[in-house]
């Protein structure tokens, strides 16, 4: 049984206009997955429809074997959701916002205390608990909304963008908490537009473009892709390289090169070279990211545009 299976789901608006176009989907439990697309392609859409937030044209919608048909109200049990915009009461306190949410599946205050206490600590709220949530600033809201989303320890955690316009230190501290979250079992979804946070975290992706999946793929299948590689590497010198032509590199200075790899090349044959050759090597960064190469190269060559 998946934790998400979606068939053939279908949302055509009011003014006709046709946002997902028979998505299917499949996610296993324990997946970290992410739903990739360009703004407007039909990921909050496809949310929104999980969520009961609006109704499906068409198609089918299963929560850990549960129609959403037959019990969407059992279905919001299973599933934790943190949207896009902050959607809580910003003149309740940070603790009432908690401590209502846990409210609605019917957790009483002295019950869900240590709970509230320990997500609270951990997203590092707890001192702001009797704060106004108005006054909170960006990423402590986005830090509470992963806290209500999680009071009922759902199975599912749906994130839209959770990263989104947040500080350094409020993006460490949720990244790490996912990935702890997943490595104890849950099965979390996300969207982002952060190719750097999906590979860090995630093991499956699809990319989905108007309302159509392009693309599913599990990341550890990534370097099967005919993708290119661009090095950016600081040597001692440049001098040996001058005349060497079996790589395409170009000469930035006289201890810095650009290395271009085609998919068959070995970045393992370059470096023997340079030691070979005794050129130290001081540093390799890489200039391009091959899954955002991977996701502008679906989308880009996407024959229904
Ligand atoms: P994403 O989350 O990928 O940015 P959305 O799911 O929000 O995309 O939107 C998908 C498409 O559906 C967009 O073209 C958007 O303008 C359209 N859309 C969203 N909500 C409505 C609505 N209530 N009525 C009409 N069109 C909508």
């Amino acid at each position: 049984m998946s934790a998400l299976f979606i068939s053939d789901l279908r949302k055509k608006y009011d003014n006709g206009f046709l946002a997902l176009n028979d998505i299917n989907l499949s996610i296993d439990y324990g997946d970290f997955y992410a739903i990739l697309g360009k703004n407007g392609a039909g990921k909050s859409t496809i949310i929104n429809i999980i969520v009961s937030l609006i109704k499906k044209t068409s198609g089918k919608v299963f929560i850990s074997g549960v129609n959403l048909d037959d019990n969407s109200i059992f279905i919001k049990s299973l599933i934790g959701v943190v949207p896009q915009d902050v959607n809580f009461n910003q003149f309740e306190s940070v603790s009432d916002i908690v401590f209502n949410q846990a409210g609605f599946y019917g957790f009483s205050r002295s019950f869900i205390f240590d709970r509230v206490k320990s997500l609270l600590s951990f997203f590092e709220l707890w001192d702001k608990r009797n704060t106004i949530s108005f006054n909170l600033s960006g990423g402590m809201k986005r830090r509470l909304m992963l806290v209500r989303a999680l009071i009922h320890n759902p199975d599912i955690l749906i994130l839209d963008e959770p990263t989104a316009g947040v500080d350094i230190f409020s993006r460490k501290v949720i990244l790490n908490f996912l990935m702890e979250l997943n490595k104890l079992g849950k099965t979390i979804i996300l969207t982002t537009h952060y190719m750097g946070d999906v590979e860090t975290l995630c093991n499956k992706i699809a990319v989905i473009n108007k309302g159509a999946i392009l693309k599913e793929l599990a990341m550890k299948d990534l370097h099967f892709f005919n993708l290119d590689k661009f090095f950016t590497i600081k040597v001692c010198s440049v001098d040996k390289l001058l005349s060497f032509n079996r790589f395409k590199i170009s000469i930035l200075d006289k201890n810095t090169i650009d290395l271009h790899l085609s998919n068959n090349d070995s970045l393992n044959e370059f470096l023997y070279f340079l030691m070979s050759n005794n050129i130290n090597i001081f540093s390799i960064s890489m200039r391009n990211n091959p899954l955002e190469d991977f996701f502008l190269n679906s989308v880009i060559n996407d024959k229904n545009v």
